[in-house]
């Protein structure tokens, strides 16, 4: 039984000051904590880390791990030797055979020198090592700005050669920047929302609303899969579902009707603000973009922040469609997101919702609804899943997070 070697490229990380081994100490757990069962050594250089990894995980786990883990700008699987040319030249022969490497099109060697001592310059490296890439594909032209192929070598403590970089998804790792409730609805945008701050480190736990049975159990289904697909790139999170059909009952039979987007808004910052508190977190995170929909104006963003002291992070807030739609496609939630069954926004809202509210007079009409006991209910009666790493769910029976509710509700009271 063997071992594999994979070369990870860091990025921003390698910039930081006297806070980076904190950094690299949590991505390093990071990916660890997803190459579970299988035992791994990792060793640390300046902005590198390497990991080996016994030959049986399986390399699409690995693949997932790496692709996912914020932090990473690219990975590789290398090969590491002593640092003679012979020896050098002997593996890329054999590395050749196994790379995609063809006879057609071009390629270049991509070398790099840390180490000083090593007698050849990386240009003179390259070409050594271009030659005998021509040994085995004698067509092959070189080409420095668009090559087909690259070979890359790097002369460390030792020298670390590979042919396929692959791309991670940069940022920083998460759990490094506090945590924040992400309101996850089944739409395209708050699966985004909720990737864009765990590339910034935050850690997050998401939160749906459900009107059941104005939204179907599918609804829930489809919540359930977004989760899912995004958990990986969170490290894993947890899914609060809060019944929230006699609320929104109440919302559309105690408010005018035209107010009726902007107090369920504000119950949800409400009760979110709740679910914080409870699971220590300090920011609410939504997938809300300036002007999409009505509900959308900066008056009534306003509105929805003055029904919360937590701060509330819009990280869409100056992003067009497309750009969103984009980044959906890439961490694969688009074609989860389309699917067809509506949230309970749509459901309740009205034709010409109020865009330009004053906020004094609808925190007036907030406090006439009498809600608060109602937003309370919602809260105890939250049912929690928990979503691994790796995507697989399950549901938190848990007596302790129980306990921590009561607990929290007789603090507030
Ligand atoms: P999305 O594509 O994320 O559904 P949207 O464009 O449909 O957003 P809205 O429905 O106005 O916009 O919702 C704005 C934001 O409010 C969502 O991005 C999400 O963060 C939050 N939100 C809306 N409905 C729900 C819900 N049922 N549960 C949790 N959060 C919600
Ligand atoms: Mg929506």
């Amino acid at each position: 039984m063997g071992t594999r070697l994979y070369l990870i490229r860091l990025g921003e990380i390698s910039l930081k000051g006297l806070n980076r081994p904190f950094f690299e100490k949590k991505l390093k757990n990071n990916i660890k904590t997803k190459l579970r069962p299988y035992h791994n050594v990792v060793t640390k250089q300046k902005g590198r880390l390497y990991f080996e990894i016994d030959n049986e995980c399986p390399r699409e786990q690995c693949d997932l791990a790496f692709s996912t883990t914020f932090g990473i700008v690219g990975y590789a699987e290398a090969v590491r030797v002593n640092k003679d040319m012979d020896t050098i030249k002997d593996t890329v022969r054999s590395l050749l055979k196994v790379s995609s490497f063809t006879n057609k099109g071009s390629f270049k060697v991509h070398a790099k020198r840390s180490d000083k001592n090593f007698p050849l310059s990386s240009h003179q490296l390259s070409c050594e090592l271009a030659d005998v890439v021509h040994e085995s594909f004698p067509d092959l032209d070189v080409s420095l700005s668009d090559p087909d192929h690259i070979l890359y070598i790097e002369i460390r403590n030792k020298a670390y050669i590979y042919t396929t970089m692959k791309k991670g998804p940069n940022g920083l790792p998460v759990s490094t920047a506090g945590k924040g409730m992400l309101l996850l609805s089944g739409g395209i945008d708050s699966p985004v929302a909720g990737y864009r701050m765990a590339s910034r480190g935050m850690k997050l736990e998401c939160i749906y609303f459900h009107a059941y049975p104005y939204t179907s159990e599918m609804a829930l289904e489809k919540v359930k899969m977004l989760t899912s697909k995004i958990a990986p790139y969170l490290q894993g999170t947890r899914l609060h579902v809060v019944g929230f059909t006699e609320q929104q009952l109440w919302i559309k039979s105690h408010c005018n009707t035209d107010e009726t987007t902007l107090m369920f808004r504000a119950c949800m910052m409400k009760v979110a603000t709740k679910l914080a508190n409870i699971y220590d977190g300090t920011a609410l995170v939504t997938g809300e973009a300036l002007s999409q929909v009505a509900s959308q104006t900066l008056d009534s963003m306003a509105f929805t922040n003055s029904t919360t002291d937590m701060l509330i992070i819009r990280p869409l807030v100056g992003m067009n469609k497309e750009e969103i739609m984009r980044t959906s496609e890439e961490i694969d939630t688009y074609n989860t997101s389309i699917l067809p069954y509506e949230d309970c926004c749509v459901i309740f809202s009205p034709k010409h919702p109020l865009t330009r509210p004053d906020v004094e007079v609808e925190n007036e009409h907030y406090r006439e609804m009498g809600i608060d006991a109602l937003l309370d209910k919602a809260v105890e009666e939250t049912v929690t899943y928990d979503f691994f790493a790796n995507g697989k769910e399950k549901v938190i029976a848990d007596a302790e997070i129980a306990a921590k509710k009561a607990d929290d509700m007789e603090d507030t009271e």
